[in-house]
């Protein structure tokens, strides 16, 4: 009988094919993600999971899959959506899709730094609102990003390809990292302790991973430290900024403003920063180009398949214990 992988959401057809091609494939609901309860519901008797990172894969929904389930194959890189501690402890494969998305979170990551930089939200809105009256010499004031100092906290593959465009925007790129990364001194960056970065950087972009470390990373005191004339950008995940503390910063005006993908509690986004004229807000689409996504459906594809024939995935994030059964 051939392998039943159960699909959190439907996710591009390239990915889908490949799937079928050696395994019975079902879904849950398009448009949403599902809850603990409901997952666990669903993943009982399937032989691989093949999840979104909205998705909570918690100790419940994986001790409900155990049973039968070798891999859970997250579409998408960051992997906070899952216990990987009960997964490992299960025997149950944990893969993401990196590398394939480095590119497109970074250009989100660069579009929100130009569009905080221009006020393009305050423009967009002039433009459509029907009140222009004519091009006029101190109207939507940005400011230069040319020249400005990028500070990347997380020198990963998304962080180190967000410093490449700064080098294309004549930007001075300075980052904080637990080790020094010989890609981003190749660039010129300068490697230099958070507290430090936070004080002197003009546009400060997040890029770790959620875990027990960093989240809430930026807290009131790292916000306090940022000048009056600096932005946040945040296309990392929401739980590493304290979104209170970010509020209350506009609020006060302490920081410029801030560029925002991801949200502590998605998908809901706090009214204050939806409402406030100096933070451009997206509802997550780091990832989000159909040429990203086709390549993360097949990478994800991939994982799920090379575990089914007991292979090594290609890209295996957690050491799973070895089955009891
Ligand atoms: P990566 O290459 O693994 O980079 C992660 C970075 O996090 C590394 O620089 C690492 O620092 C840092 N880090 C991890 N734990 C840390 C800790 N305890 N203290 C300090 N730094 C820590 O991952 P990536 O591919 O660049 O992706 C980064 C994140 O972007 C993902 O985890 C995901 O949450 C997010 N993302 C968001 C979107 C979106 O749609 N908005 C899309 C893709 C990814 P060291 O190198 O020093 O260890």
């Amino acid at each position: 009988m051939p392998p039943t992988i159960h699909v959190t959401q439907p996710i591009p057809e390239n990915g889908l094919n490949l799937l079928r091609a050696e395994a019975n494939v079902i879904f849950g609901p398009a448009g949403r993600s599902p809850t603990s309860a409901e997952l666990a519901d669903r993943v009982a008797g399937v032989d691989a999971v093949l999840c979104f990172v909205a998705d909570p894969i918690d100790a419940n929904v994986l001790a409900a899959a155990a049973r039968t389930c070798r891999v859970v194959a997250n579409y998408g890189v960051g992997v906070d959506n899952i216990d990987l501690d009960a997964a490992t402890r299960l025997g149950i494969q944990v893969t993401n899709t990196p590398d394939v998305l480095t590119d497109a979170t970074a250009d989100l990551a660069f579009a929100l730094i130009l569009a905080v930089a221009r006020d393009l939200k305050g423009a967009a809105l002039l433009a459509a609102g029907g009140a222009w009256t004519g091009i006029a010499p101190t109207l939507i004031f940005g400011c230069d990003v040319a020249g400005k100092t990028l500070g990347i906290v997380g020198g990963g593959r998304i962080g180190t390809a967000v410093a490449r465009r700064g080098r294309g925007f004549d930007m001075p790129v300075l980052y904080t990292s637990r080790t020094e990364k010989p890609a981003l001194t190749q660039l010129g960056a300068r490697r230099i302790p958070l507290d430090e970065l936070l004080a002197l950087a003009d546009f400060i972009s997040l890029h770790v991973s959620l875990n027990m470390d960093t989240r809430g990373l930026i807290g009131r005191s790292e916000l306090a430290r940022m000048k009056p004339t600096a932005f946040l950008i945040n296309t990392s995940r929401g739980a590493v900024v304290d979104e209170p503390a970010l509020i209350a910063a506009l609020h006060a005006r302490t920081i410029a403003g801030a560029g925002l993908d991801v949200y502590a509690n998605e998908p809901r986004i706090p009214r204050e920063l939806l409402e406030s004229p100096n933070v451009v807000c997206l509802p997550h689409i780091g990832s989000a180009t159909r040429e990203t996504r086709a390549r993360m459906a097949e990478v994800a594809a991939c994982n799920v398949l090379a575990c089914l024939r007991g292979d090594v995935p290609p890209n295996p994030v957690n050491r799973p214990m070895p089955r009891q059964h």
